[in-house]
């Protein structure tokens, strides 16, 4: 199945003979049952119901999803995290060792946007760059999991930008990753979120990175050094996570701070960043 948020309701998104997609508003079509709020379907209690709705639908009928009205798929995560170094070739490109162990910074949920929001990078601030990555989002209590059934309390994959001012990322003494990646509107997501069974291979999802019509980042979770099943393994051993938190599970070779010359995002510039599967994101920066 596939979800989103439009206009602040929950839609089932179904696709219709003709190829375009639908929304089925999940309220109306329960008769109430589930209510509107994104928060549904992040709850893996309501997806036996939501599975029988979809099948249910007459996708014909349902009314054109305007993507220009979809707002973040999970627009208030309880807790957001994020991983460094996740790809050998963003590790390389950084001039670092192959981590032996995932390092997580936080990223908070007022820098949550949705797939088609501006990215507002402060003006005076010129290191502002761009991390396509995968995210995922919990979708049941889970505490010590392990990596074989780590995709059992998943409610689905979406597109992320781990947007990253790298001044204040880098800036010594204090090495401020987590402030650096959650300014407001730094963590684009979207624009749908998918339920892992819709995946041919739920462990090989391709990513790309555009800026302005460039292709900047190309890769597959395939190449993860900690596998998505390994991190949600890594991360419940103390924590405990739930319906709606979300992980962005790391960037691949290619972002501007690495590049010769360096390539920061500057005012104008159009992200997209597209998850085979879940569709593509299209962000505009605002230097504001
Ligand atoms: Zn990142």
């Amino acid at each position: 199945m596939r979800f989103a948020n439009l206009q602040g309701r929950a839609v089932l998104v179904v696709r219709a003979d003709d190829g375009t997609d639908r929304a089925v508003d999940v309220e109306r079509a329960s008769d109430g049952r589930l209510g509107s709020d994104p928060a549904v379907y992040v709850d893996l209690a309501n997806h036996a119901l939501l599975g029988e709705i979809a099948a249910s639908v007459s996708a014909n009928d349902a009314p054109a999803l305007d993507p220009a009205l979809l707002g973040a798929p999970v627009p208030r995560p309880p807790k957001g995290l994020g991983v460094g170094l996740n790809y050998r070739t963003h590790a390389i490109e950084s001039g670092r060792e192959f981590p032996t162990e995932p390092h997580f910074f936080g990223k908070t949920n007022n820098c949550v946007a949705g797939p088609f929001d501006d990215v507002i990078a402060p003006a005076g601030r010129h290191e502002i760059d761009f991390e396509a990555e995968v995210v995922i989002a919990f979708g049941r209590t889970c505490k010590g999991a392990t990596e074989a059934d780590a995709w059992s309390y998943l409610a689905g994959v979406t597109c992320g930008q781990d947007i990253s001012d790298r001044g204040e990322q880098f800036r010594l003494p204090i090495k401020q990753f987590t402030i650096a990646k959650s300014y407001d509107t730094f963590g684009p997501t979207g624009p749908f979120l998918v339920t892992p069974d819709e995946f041919p291979d739920r462990d090989a999802l391709a990513l790309t990175g555009v800026v302005s019509g460039e292709v900047m980042q190309e890769a597959n979770t395939s190449d993860l050094i900690f596998s998505i099943p390994s991190l949600v393994a890594w991360l419940t051993r103390f924590m405990t996570f739930g319906p709606g938190d979300l992980v962005w599970t790391g960037t691949p070779g290619g972002v501007g701070e690495a590049r010769t010359p360096q390539r920061f995002l500057v005012d104008g510039d159009v992200i997209e960043t597209t998850v085979s599967g879940v569709g593509t994101m299209r962000n505009r920066v605002v230097v504001r």
